[in-house]
């Protein structure tokens, strides 16, 4: 916790409805920690511990970067979700957030579903990802494709000088929730779209929608394109992928993409220009805490900033080619440096009020 400078870890647990996890405040210096909800089955209840300081840190930074006030936490429940779940269980885990008063603010994640956080929601204001009728943004996978729509805009615009899409080769990896509007936008934008996922049904009703073309899913990494678009798979950037690639932009959905650091250092010896996952992908997550703003949530605002990515993306391979870094350090600096200026605006704000007292 000294070494990455946490703010928190609480432990919890309720013998009368079988729950038990950790919730991690990593850093509030933006706002309150929010992170989504995990629940899986660890094998010990260190690697619980772990897993919940790790990914807590990074939403600090996504947050950060994205341009949202919201700090990093993250929450996990020591269960199988196959077996598990139960009301009293979510019901417990709201009663739990209400100690903290606000300190931590959940969300789905992997293991926990929209419904649970519905469940979560009726002991507790601090949650986000709800349904619009419970107050919340309701589906954010379109304003997460609109962000990396937006991501691969910047990237192109400092790749060929233009940000306009016409005839720009796109191959898609993975045409799921994401991928599904990533091709919609990028199709009306005029690109030259290929798609590959494992679901063939799904593949094919893509085709006959947007009449883009479909690639093996052996290969679509591998084609001869400007962008190649990773919305499934995690580490798609590997050791075996990375001297197979002929894009000049890797830009998309999928969590942590870069199988290591050191395929981020490849990419850009490489010349491949990286749009960082975490920015990529951020536009759900702005969407949807939105409604955490004054007044609650507002479509047109929320939509504005997921739109912003393209500004965040750019001013990130400003520092990239100022610093003389890969885009994915870059990132990580960029929201450095945004906690840093706040938490300096902050600091100036408490004095003038204990100037006044
Ligand atoms: P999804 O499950 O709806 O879609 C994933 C698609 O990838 C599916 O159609 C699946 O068949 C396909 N797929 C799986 N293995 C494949 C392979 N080997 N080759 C090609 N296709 C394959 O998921 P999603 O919500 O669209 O998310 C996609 C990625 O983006 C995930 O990594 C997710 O963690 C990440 N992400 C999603 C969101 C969001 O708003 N949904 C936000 C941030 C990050």
């Amino acid at each position: 916790m000294q070494k990455y400078d946490y703010e928190n870890l609480y432990f919890f647990n309720d013998n009368q409805t079988g729950i038990k996890g950790v919730i991690c405040i990593h850093d509030t210096t933006l706002g309150p920690a929010t992170g989504g909800c995990r629940m899986w089955t660890y094998a010990t209840e260190w690697d619980a511990i772990e897993d919940a300081l790790r990914l807590g840190k990074g939403m600090t930074y996504k947050y950060a970067a994205a341009g949202v006030d919201l700090g990093g936490g993250k929450a996990v429940i020591i269960a199988d979700p196959k077996k598990d779940k139960s009301e009293a269980l979510f019901r417990s885990f709201g009663r739990f957030l209400n100690r903290l008063n606000g300190l931590y603010i959940t969300g789905q994640d992997v293991g926990t579903t929209l419904r649970d956080m519905e469940t979560i929601r009726s002991e507790t204001p601090y949650v986000v990802t709800l349904p619009r009728e419970l107050g919340g943004a309701g589906p954010i996978s379109p304003s997460t494709a609109l962000g990396v729509f937006q991501s691969i805009k910047a990237c192109v615009k400092e790749k060929y000088g233009t940000d306009q899409l016409k005839d720009i080769r796109v191959a898609v990896q993975g045409v799921g929730s994401v991928g599904y509007y990533l091709v919609k936008y990028l199709t009306e934008a005029g690109a030259n779209v290929t798609i590959a996922d494992i679901d063939t049904k799904r593949t094919k009703e893509l085709t006959e929608e947007f009449g883009v073309r479909v690639e093996s899913t052996e290969t679509i990494h591998s084609l001869d394109v400007e962008v190649f678009s990773p919305c499934a798979l995690g580490k798609i950037i590997n050791d075996q992928t990375i001297s197979e690639l002929k894009c000049k932009v890797v830009a998309g959905s999928a969590n942590n993409q870069l199988a290591d650091e050191k395929h981020g250092d490849f990419l850009s010896e490489l010349g491949i220009l990286y749009a960082p996952d975490y920015i990529a992908n951020a536009g759900g997550t702005i969407y949807d805490t939105d409604r955490l703003k004054p007044g609650g949530f507002n479509e047109v605002r929320a939509i504005n900033h997921v739109e912003r990515i393209y500004e965040t993306m750019t001013d990130i391979i400003k520092i990239s080619k100022e610093e003389t870094i890969p885009t994915y350090k870059a990132a990580d600096l960029y929201a450095e440096r945004r906690i840093e200026s706040v938490g300096r605006a902050k600091h100036l704000q408490k004095d003038i009020i204990n100037n006044m007292q």
